[in-house]
């Protein structure tokens, strides 16, 4: 690994073409954390390139696929092995809590197992073709070159994602992290070659959207691109792609709603919409920032969530009394307060929250949790994703009324469903059109289940078998004996 972060092209670690960086400093404090190579569409080609000559020399899609597998299982083990030092580079990129890196350190390591052990599983499928003369079969290929490009809130869980099941699928790609947070990747790259990833197979190219994201999006050498991000950044992708016609894969917002029925378990469901909104400052595409309670239920609930919310305690990524953090940037703390400032003037109620906080923390980016009480349907900060520690809350009547205002979004990402009565959450989670639903619980997810959204959340699943479907082709192949 270099001292300075740097691309990593056809196994060398190098910096842009022009020499330009970029320096990264920590959203907790301000604190310069590190210098970085900020790469252009030179680049871009160079890597593409690259891949594309991994790809076509058949070597590595050529490997059985039970090889690959081992070497995702080695990578596994090398995370878990390197846990500390990726946690630490991860926490200060993002200005997370370490306890959260740490925990998704152990996400990231069982991303890998699973698509290590996923990648030597698949034989395809025989179809009847309805003669005895004549054998079809279904095979797997790998779709080509992929384009990786990922945000800041979950940057290496976002990258493992993706990279895990490329690589299990004999794919080669080049992998874009967020400008602001690429330390993560860079380690990432490091223990791929250590691992026995040939050169060529897997490079980085660190920069910003516009100069290095684009390129990669628009370059007719690359087969596939798959994005977690922003709508309005995924809305250009696509159109980009589209032009010479590339599988796209989106894993963009949500607007999530957390559906509370009078007969939950109280402490769980305010625990749990706690944290489903706060967690990471809100900085997470399924967080719970819709909470939408039983009328009956509203001001004992809200209540307690304001009580509770005024307590949290904001602090940087190595303070242990922390319970979450900044946001990512100054810039990024000016949309989430102007985003509550038009909530308000459109007559949502200000429950707690509304502003930075004062004191020893004016360094870093951070923002007071938020409760905007008293919201309705069609304001902006219930249509819109803030991204941000701010919860709103609605009220419904009924189980029918619940599931309305559930599924008035244009996103689909991610639902909560609070009650004891098991037939009733069942009812409610088969009718809420989003891509997971949690019944009295929030936020987990296994790397063995499909994650994805309806609507404008996105196109595709990661994770599970269908998150390695994304990254192959179907061929038939038809024999006539
Ligand atoms: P973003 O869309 O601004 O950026 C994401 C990535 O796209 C970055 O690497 C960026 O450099 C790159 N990019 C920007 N413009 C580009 C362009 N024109 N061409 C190619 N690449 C370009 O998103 P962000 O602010 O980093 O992340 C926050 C968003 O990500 C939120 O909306 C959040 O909901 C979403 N997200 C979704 C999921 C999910 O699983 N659905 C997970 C995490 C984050």
């Amino acid at each position: 690994m270099p001292d300075t972060q740097t691309l990593y092209i056809d196994g060398q670690w190098q910096a842009a073409a022009d020499g330009a960086t970029r320096e990264i400093h920590c959203p907790a404090n301000g604190e310069l954390v590190a210098s970085v190579s900020e790469a252009g569409r030179a680049d871009v080609d160079g890597a593409v390139a690259a891949a594309r000559r991994a790809f076509d020399s058949g070597d590595w899609p050529g490997t059985p696929a039970a090889e690959r597998g081992d070497v995702l299982l080695k990578v596994a083990a090398g995370l878990r092995a390197a846990k500390d030092e990726f946690a630490h580079a991860e926490s200060l990129d993002t200005g997370k809590r370490l306890v959260e890196s740490e925990i998704d350190m152990d996400d990231i390591a069982n991303c890998f197992d699973y698509f290590g052990k996923l990648a030597g599983q698949d034989a395809g499928r025989l179809v009847d073709a309805g003669s005895a003369d004549v054998v079809s079969r279904i095979v797997h290929e790998p779709v080509g070159v992929c384009a990786l490009i990922t945000p800041w809130n979950y940057p290496l869980l976002q990258a493992a994602w993706k990279v895990a099941p490329a690589l299990a699928a004999g794919n080669t790609f080049i992998l874009k992290p967020s400008e602001l947070t690429p330390h993560t990747a860079v380690l990432l790259m490091s223990l791929l070659e250590n691992c026995g990833v040939p050169a060529g197979v897997a490079n980085l190219v660190l920069g910003a959207g516009a100069e290095a994201g684009a390129p990669m999006t628009e370059h007719p050498d690359v087969d596939m691109v798959s994005f977690t991000g922003g709508f309005e950044t995924g809305r250009h992708i696509s159109s980009a792609a589209a032009l010479s016609v590339k599988n796209v894969a989106l894993e963009l917002g949500g607007k999530n709603p957390n559906v509370v029925f009078a007969d939950a378990d109280f402490d769980a469901a305010i625990d749990n919409a706690l944290n489903a909104a706060f967690v990471h400052s809100g900085q997470v595409c399924s967080a719970g920032a819709r909470l939408v309670v039983e009328k009956s239920l509203h001001d004992k609930f809200v209540d307690e969530l304001v009580r509770r919310a005024k307590m949290i305690r904001l602090g940087g990524p190595f303070d242990p009394r922390a319970e979450t953090g900044p946001l990512i940037s100054a810039a990024h703390r000016e949309k989430v307060s102007a985003y509550v400032q038009r909530g308000i003037q459109e007559g949502a109620v200000l429950r707690c929250g509304g502003e930075a906080p004062s004191g020893d923390l004016e360094n870093g980016f951070y923002y007071l949790p938020t409760v905007l009480d008293d919201v309705k349907q069609g304001m902006s900060v219930v249509v819109d994703e803030g991204f941000g520690p701010v919860v709103t809350v609605e009220t419904f009547d009924d189980e029918d009324d619940a599931v309305r205002i559930a599924n008035d979004t244009k996103y689909g990402l991610a639902a909560g469903v609070w009650t004891q009565d098991a037939g009733k959450s069942q009812r409610v989670a088969g009718r809420l059109r989003h891509g997971t639903v949690w019944i009295n619980d929030f936020h987990p997810y296994l790397p063995q289940a499909e994650w994805g959204g309806y609507g404008q959340s996105g196109i595709g699943r990661e994770l599970g078998p269908t998150g390695l479907d994304e990254y192959q082709e179907a061929k038939h192949i038809y024999h006539n004996l």
